[in-house]
C-alpha cells in the first residue's frame, strides 16, 4: 500500500502561518499543531485528506526551541475528532527547507502518541513536518499488532486549490533522469516542473475518442504512471475517431488497445500503464481512480461525471473535464458545435454548478433508462441524452484543451495556474474563458469538502462483497474511556509533558 496526504491551499496557508511564525521572525523556534483528516481509500494508495487545523490556544503547548503539546491540547483535539468522525494529524516545523526526515525525539513522540489516537479514532496518527519553505513531509503510523505501530512514509504531500503543489519523497518517488528524448519538453518549462509532471499519477476515465488522445499526450510528455479506465469495447463506428484502433481491434477492450500503444510511445523509463476494464460508477472503479493525483474526465454520461465531481471535492483530486456538443438542423446539416475544457477542484466551480451534468439525468442513468432504446426513442430529437455526435477533428481540439488545462495547473506559467472555464465556438472561432466561475451557495460538494470516503451520499454502486471503505468507526468504548481518563486526571497537576516533539 502507498500513502499520501492532500489538503487545500487554504489549510496549507494556515499551517504555514502558524508553524513558521517564529522561524520567519528569525528565531530558532519550532512550533506544532494538530489537524483533522478523513481517509480516502484507493486500490493501492491510502490518502489522508487533511481538512481542518486545530490551532493551540493558551497553555496547550510549550516552546523551548523544540515544541511539545500538553495533554489538555490532545484531549480537545480528540474530542473534536470524535464528534466529526475524523482522524488526527500532528504537525511540527523544522529549520531546513524541503522534505524532512525525523529526529529520534520526533519518532519517540509520534510512536508513543499513535496508540491512544488509534484507540480513540480508529485511524492511524499522521505525522507531518514542515520545512522552512512550507514543503510538507508525512507518514502514517499504522497498527501492525497489539500496541505495535509502524511508520509508513508517504510518497507525496499534495496541495490543491489556488495552486497545485506536490512535495515528493525522493526515496519513494525519485525524480526522473534527464533524457535527450524529452529535450524540448524540459526546455519548455524547466527541470523542476518536468519532475513534478512526470511523477503525477494521471487517470484517464473513458478511453474513447477524447481519452485516447489525452492518454497519448501524457505518455509523450513523460508521465510515468497512467491509469486507463473504460469498460467498453471497440466497435466499427468508433474507427473514424479512435486513435490507435484498427479494424483488427473490433471487439477488444478500448483500454487494452490504448494501453498497448502507450507502452510503445511513452518517453518515461519504466512507464507504468494500469488498465481497468471497469466503470468509475462502481466502488472498485472509484477505488482505482482514487489512486490518482489528477483525473481526466473523458466520459459522455452524467453518472460517471457526478462520481468524478465527488472525487474532486471530497478527495481533493483535480478533475480535468471536457466535452463536445454538436448541434444539427432537422435537415441533417450542421447548425454549430461547441466544446470546452475546465478543471474541477476546491476553489473552482464544480461540474454540477457548471452545468456539466444534471443530477436528474444521473437518476435516469442509475435506473438504466439511458441504455433503454425505447426510453431514448421518446426523447425529442435534439435532447442532450440523444445527441452524441463527435468527429476526430473536434476530439483533437477538446483533448488538446484538456491537456493544456492540466499543463497550466502543473506548470503555472508566470505563476498563473488557472486557464478558466474555456468554451470554443466552432461557428465563430471564438473562445470564451471564465476565470472566476464559482459554485452556488447551495452546492452539495462544497458542503462536504474534504470528507473523503465519508462523503455522505452513495454515488457509486457497491462491490459484490459490499464492503464500504468507510466502515471504520470510532469504537463505542472510546468515549467512555476518555471520560474516565479525564475524570482521573482532574487531580493531576496541569502541565505535565505528555507529548514531546523535537526536543
Ligand atoms: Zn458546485
Ligand atoms: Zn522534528
Amino acid at each position: 500500500m502507498d500513502y499520501s496526504v492532500v489538503m487545500t491551499s487554504g489549510v496549507a496557508a494556515v499551517l504555514r502561518r502558524h508553524l513558521l511564525q517564529h522561524i520567519r521572525r528569525g528565531e530558532q523556534q519550532e512550533d506544532l499543531c494538530f489537524a483533522l483528516w478523513k481517509p480516502s481509500t484507493g486500490e493501492t494508495r491510502t490518502t489522508a485528506v487533511l481538512n481542518e487545523v486545530v490551532l493551540p490556544v493558551a497553555n496547550e503547548r510549550r516552546l523551548h526551541g523544540g515544541a511539545s503539546f500538553l495533554p489538555n491540547y490532545l484531549d480537545r483535539v480528540a474530542e473534536a475528532a470524535m464528534s466529526k468522525n475524523a482522524g488526527i494529524a500532528l504537525l511540527h516545523s523544522h529549520f531546513t527547507p524541503g522534505w524532512q526526515g525525523m529526529s529520534d525525539d520526533d519518532v519517540d513522540t509520534e510512536r508513543s502518541t499513535a496508540p491512544s489516537i488509534f484507540g480513540e479514532t480508529g485511524l492511524p496518527l499522521i505525522g507531518l513536518t514542515m520545512g522552512t519553505d512550507g514543503a510538507l513531509s508525512a507518514r502514517f503510523w499504522t497498527r501492525v499488532g497489539r500496541r505495535e505501530y509502524e511508520r509508513r512514509w508517504c510518497g507525496s504531500v499534495r496541495v490543491v486549490g489556488d495552486d497545485f503543489d506536490v512535495t515528493f519523497m525522493e526515496e519513494l518517488a525519485p525524480a526522473p533522469k534527464y533524457k535527450e528524448m524529452l529535450k524540448r519538453t524540459y526546455s519548455a518549462w524547466g527541470e523542476e516542473k518536468q519532475h513534478t509532471l512526470a511523477r503525477l499519477h494521471c487517470g484517464v476515465i473513458g478511453v474513447g475518442s477524447v481519452g485516447a488522445i489525452v492518454a497519448e499526450g501524457l505518455a509523450r510528455m513523460g508521465v510515468e504512471t497512467i491509469s486507463l479506465m473504460d469498460f467498453d469495447t471497440v466497435e466499427e463506428h468508433n474507427l473514424d475517431r479512435l486513435l490507435h484502433a484498427t479494424v483488427d481491434d473490433i471487439g477488444r477492450f478500448k483500454v487494452d488497445v490504448a494501453g498497448e500503444q502507450l507502452l510503445k510511445h511513452a518517453t518515461a523509463d519504466d512507464v507504468d500503464v494500469r488498465l481497468y476494464r471497469k466503470s468509475v460508477t462502481r466502488a472498485d472503479g472509484l477505488r482505482a481512480a482514487l489512486d490518482c493525483d489528477v483525473l481526466f474526465s473523458c466520459v459522455d454520461r452524467p453518472w460517471p461525471r457526478q462520481v468524478l465531481n465527488m472525487a474532486a471535492f471530497a478527495h481533493y483530486i483535480p478533475v480535468v473535464d471536457g466535452g463536445v456538443h454538436v448541434r444539427v438542423k432537422p435537415d441533417g446539416s450542421m447548425r454549430g458545435a461547441e466544446w470546452g475544457a475546465h478543471v474541477a477542484m476546491p476553489g473552482r466551480a464544480c461540474l454540477e454548478c457548471l452545468g456539466q451534468f444534471d443530477p436528474a439525468n444521473v437518476t435516469l442513468e442509475r435506473q438504466g433508462l439511458l441504455d433503454d432504446p425505447t426510453y431514448i426513442e421518446q426523447l425529442r430529437e435534439d435532447h442532450e441524452l440523444r445527441r452524441n455526435e463527435n468527429v476526430f477533428g473536434f476530439a483533437l481540439s477538446v483533448s488538446g484543451m484538456m491537456v493544456c488545462q492540466f499543463l497550466s495547473l502543473v506548470v503555472q506559467p508566470a505563476g498563473m495556474g488557472d486557464a478558466g472555464v474555456q468554451t470554443y465556438h466552432f461557428t465563430t472561432g471564438m473562445m470564451d474563458s471564465d476565470v472566476g466561475a464559482a459554485c452556488t451557495a447551495e452546492c452539495l460538494y462544497c458542503e462536504h469538502l474534504g470528507t473523503g470516503d465519508r462523503f455522505p451520499f452513495p454515488v457509486v454502486e457497491a462491490d459484490e462483497a459490499n464492503v464500504a471503505p468507510s466502515a471504520v468507526r470510532v469504537p463505542w468504548w472510546a468515549k467512555w474511556r476518555r471520560r474516565v481518563r479525564n475524570w482521573l486526571r482532574l487531580g493531576e497537576a496541569a502541565g505535565s509533558d505528555a507529548g514531546e516533539s523535537c526536543g
